[in-house]
């Protein structure tokens, strides 16, 4: 065992600025009873708060409504004062670029004037989503180029959620008023996956708040078996994950030894592989999802080996699992080389013929430095001192 502060050798986490949105609160982001309660302190009469907050909350996630005076089925009175007491805020759009192959990738800034990046994926039959939950990550994988930002910060509730409010305006998809979403076919924004920045289980409040507002039926209405959550292997958070959240449950699992886990993913120091497949046997029960998806970063002659895919069917025999396998995205500096395809190929079979869906993951967004692992605020590219960080938030001398 040992504790947070050798996997984390020269981190800064910053306090969270509070946005000011002059006085106002932010709805976004408040659970159901968050905003019912708010709204009764506003002064909404008890008897009428109940029908009040499903209709604000419709206006909001449904039809993407963000400002309280086109809220037509409230009285004009009642839309000003909601307007005197809250704002309906999203993280701001700083940059958005598209890729040859049409994923696009989204800049946001949050407040305190950090960014996040967001990523939206397109296939024939589905669009994925890649949200973050952190700036930066303070789990400093060897192979992330994410765990190589020093600043980190937790997300709200509002900023997480706010990601995929963000991209369905982007892609145009909140449906009239009036309108079911049924009626539009298949939905451009149909699966949601925790996999950018930051590590989820880090911040559980505010993903879990985050996801109930996407799964919350009469709003985004995102099936909790659309939503994956991605973890490097929390392990006392995982069956809080699924008591509480009940999504799907991806993990970074990547080696199969401890001694190259222990590399590739620092916390395996603490949670180590036996412990983390215990918790999770006990996942899909829990949470009664799917399958586990085992996320496994292909590394030239670090874990690529034939004798590493036999140990991983072993290992996780009687998991409900599929293996994804993801070519390793270079990045400046990592020191690490993408396996050769061949030997994507074998490992891919050998899982394959143990019983186990092993889809290898076609990089996307490549051109636009959008792939898994690249994602890192673009001020924090070039690395910056602990000082110059710092000096930035506001902590400097
Ligand atoms: N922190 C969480 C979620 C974000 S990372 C986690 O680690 O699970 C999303 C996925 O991308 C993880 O499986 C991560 O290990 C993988 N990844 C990180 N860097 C990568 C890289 N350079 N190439 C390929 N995959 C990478
Ligand atoms: Fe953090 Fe996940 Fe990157 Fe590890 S792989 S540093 S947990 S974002």
């Amino acid at each position: 065992m040992t504790n947070d502060t050798t996997i984390t050798p020269d981190m800064l986490t910053v306090p969270r600025k509070v946005p000011d949105y002059g006085g106002k609160t932010n709805i976004v982001g408040l659970t159901r009873d968050a905003l019912k309660a708010a709204l009764v302190e506003m002064g909404t009469p008890e008897k009428q708060v109940k029908m009040r907050l499903g209709q604000i909350w419709q206006w909001v996630y449904q039809w993407g409504v963000r400002d309280f005076h086109l809220m037509t089925n409230l009285s004009k009175a009642y839309r000003a004062e909601l307007d005197e007491a809250f704002v309906i805020a999203i993280p701001e759009l700083v940059s958005k670029q598209v890729s040859e192959d049409g994923t696009r990738k989204y800049l946001v800034r949050i407040a305190g004037g950090h960014e996040v990046e967001i990523v939206y994926i397109p296939e024939e039959t589905r669009g994925t989503l890649c949200i973050s939950s952190q700036v930066g990550c303070t789990l400093t994988c060897s192979f992330c180029h994410t765990g190589t930002q020093k600043l980190v910060r937790n997300l709200t509730a509002g900023e997480i959620i706010g990601q995929v409010m963000l991209a369905r305006d982007d892609l145009d998809e909140w449906p009239a008023p009036g309108v079911s979403t049924a009626d539009n076919g298949p939905r451009l924004l149909s699966n949601v996956v925790l996999m950018g920045m930051g590590e989820p289980l880090y911040n559980f409040n505010n993903v879990r708040d985050a996801m109930k507002i996407a799964m919350d039926g009469e709003g985004i209405a995102l099936s909790r078996r659309r939503i994956t959550l991605s973890t490097s292997g929390i392990v006392p958070e995982i069956a809080k994950a699924a008591d509480e959240i009940g999504c799907l449950l991806a993990v970074s699992f990547h080696a199969t030894t401890d001694e190259v886990r222990n590399t590739l993913v620092p916390i395996n120091k603490k949670y180590n592989i036996e412990t983390l497949l215990a918790a999770l046997r006990e996942y899909p029960r829990l949470s009664n999802s799917e399958r586990i998806t085992f996320e496994y970063v292909m590394i030239k002659g670090v874990n690529d080996s034939e004798e590493d895919a036999r140990r991983l069917v072993s290992l996780i025999k009687g998991i409900p699992a599929k293996i994804n396998l993801i070519p390793f995205n270079e990045w400046p500096g990592s020191g690490y080389e993408r396996s050769h395809w061949k030997q994507i190929k074998k490992f891919a079979d050998i899982v394959f013929d143990a019983g186990y869906a092993s889809p290898i993951r076609k990089p996307r967004g490549e051109d636009i430095m959008a792939a898994c692992g690249q994602l890192k605020s673009a001020t924090e590219r070039e690395r910056k001192s602990k000082r110059q960080i710092e000096a930035e938030v506001g902590l400097g001398s």
